[in-house]
């Protein structure tokens, strides 16, 4: 069978070049190579880099409405093909045709047709000063380089394309080369919709590519998604050239269940939030501390739960979970559980990688987990929750925010003042009160501590995709003491 090639897209359309170093794209659920790309070099990053610079003056000159009608026009586009982008997330990624029908492509959608909305409202302010005054423009920032996790890698790119592009930006964008289908569809459907040459470009690659638009002198600002380690590296190299950056980094975020929550909706919280995607969720709760009065009941009911989660071929409709994205990752998580084992934690169900081809995990719900084990303060990203218990309020508050991390939050209890005092003291960019994981584009996303620097998502995206320039307006005589 023929594999099929997969190209940059660059200025407008594909760009091919064989000379990159080969880049398989490998369907997890099988492990068979569904397409064939090549990093791009270094001829390819500076066509994709030149292309940005040149389109973005023009794009951001022309009137947020205009800007808006071409992004609403891609909502429309993929709206209308959302179970052909379904399915192709499902094979990119390996994750149940079940969720990416509802989240993945949905999410970005919504995140074109919220920043289209928006950005015409953006406007500068007036400044009185008595006589002078100040008025302020909100200008773009140029150009942005937008590098992806493998985890959303659609909905990764939507999140970044949409504020930047709304906003008058143009950018070069890096999808992790594990999973790079996604972002080159949505370059061909903005460019469908009407977006000029160069605004949007995909260049694929690993690091060392995504290390090279990181560090060029015409890029502006660079979004990561990514973990913290990269991070570090990527923020790193952009603070070299005074870049601004936005990066959403890792977690190891606490899931709190007082006594008196609804049992039932905090264990399926739970499950959404260590299992969905296969774990491989930025902002999961894989630190559960359940208070201790009823940590059996929720273990029972959360094993009897879990053990009838559907693991299968992800196109499948009744399947619930399927592959991690890579046997890399997959053997990761595995030297996780067995080092958490080997630690003194007791293993309630899963644990084991079936044997069939692709590389599945089963969910996997570990009891008697403490605050020093390696599980429960390094990231798994995979289907493996770690439960702890607690006995009162400060306790567990101290407990859940004993880490470097300070993604996200839960909390699940019926007294709603103790919630809202809870979710105060938390530190985390996020946080849920009785629901867990829910990201509309609505409200700002990012984290504190090291799990990330600025927002994404919300009117607080406004300010990470644009600059305010003061412009003073004399409006009497110039008094020179000279
Ligand atoms: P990585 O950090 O491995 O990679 C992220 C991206 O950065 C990839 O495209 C990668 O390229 C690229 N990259 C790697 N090294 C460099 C470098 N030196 N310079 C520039 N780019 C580089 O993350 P994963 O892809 O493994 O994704 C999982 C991580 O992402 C988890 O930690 C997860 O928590 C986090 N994440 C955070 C989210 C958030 O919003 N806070 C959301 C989703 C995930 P390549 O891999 O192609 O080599």
């Amino acid at each position: 069978m023929r594999i099929p090639e997969l190209v940059h897209f660059v200025d407008g359309g594909p760009l091919a070049d064989p000379a990159g170093p080969p880049l398989p794209v490998i369907d997890p659920a099988t492990g068979r190579e569904i397409a064939r790309g090549h990093g791009a070099t270094a001829a390819v990053i500076e066509r994709a880099l030149a292309a940005a610079a040149r389109a973005q003056p023009a794009w951001g000159a022309m009137r947020p409405v205009e800007r808006a009608r071409i992004l609403h026009r891609a909502v429309a586009l993929i709206r209308a093909r959302a179970e052909e982008l379904a399915r192709l997330e499902t094979l990119d990624t390996g994750k149940p045709i079940a969720e990416t029908r509802v989240a993945d492509w949905p999410s970005g959608a919504e995140a074109l047709e919220y920043f289209a909305g928006l950005a015409p409202t953006v406007t500068g302010r007036t400044i009185p000063l008595g006589g002078d005054m100040v008025y302020t423009l909100r200008e773009p920032v140029g150009l942005c380089v937008g590098i992806g996790a493998w985890n959303y890698p659609s909905q990764i790119a939507c999140w970044k394309a949409a504020p930047a592009l709304a906003l008058g930006n143009a950018m070069v964008f890096k999808p992790s080369e594990l999973t790079p289908l996604g972002a080159i569809r949505l370059a061909e459907i903005l460019t469908e919709a009407g977006l000029p040459p160069g605004v949007f470009n995909v260049v694929l690659g690993g690091g060392d590519v995504g290390a090279a638009l990181v560090t060029d002198r015409r890029v502006a600002k660079v979004s990561l998604t990514g973990s913290v380690p990269t991070g570090r590296r990527v923020y790193a190299m952009a603070a070299e050239g005074i870049r601004a950056v936005t990066m959403e980094l890792g977690g190891k975020s606490p899931l709190i269940v007082f006594e008196d929550a609804d049992l039932e909706d905090a264990v399926g919280a739970a499950m959404l939030g260590n299992f969905y995607s296969a774990g491989q969720v930025c902002s999961n709760g894989t630190r559960v501390f359940v208070q201790e009065a009823i940590a059996q009941r929720f273990l029972d009911r959360l094993a009897e739960r879990s053990r009838a989660i559907r693991l299968g071929d992800p196109m499948e409709e009744s399947t619930q979970m399927g592959p991690l994205i890579s046997a890399a990752q997959r053997d990761r998580v595995l030297a996780h559980l067995r080092t958490a084992l080997a630690e003194g934690a007791r293993l309630v169900c899963g644990g084991r990688a079936p044997d069939r081809p692709g590389f599945f995990v089963e969910p996997t719900v570990l009891a008697d987990v403490t605050d020093a084990m390696t599980i429960a303060r390094e990231e798994v990203f995979g289907p493996v929750m770690s439960v702890l218990t607690f006995a009162g309020e400060e306790e567990v508050i101290a407990r859940a925010n004993a880490t470097e991390y300070g993604l996200a939050a839960g909390v699940f209890t019926r007294d709603l003042a103790r919630a809202h005092r809870v979710v105060a003291r938390l530190e985390a960019g996020t946080c849920w009160i009785n629901a867990y994981n829910l990201t509309p584009v609505e409200a700002p996303f990012g984290g504190v501590k090291a799990s990330g620097v600025g927002r994404e998502n919300g009117h607080a995206a406004v300010e990470h995709y644009t600059r305010e320039k003061s412009v003073y307006l004399g409006l009497g005589k110039v008094e020179a003491p000279f």
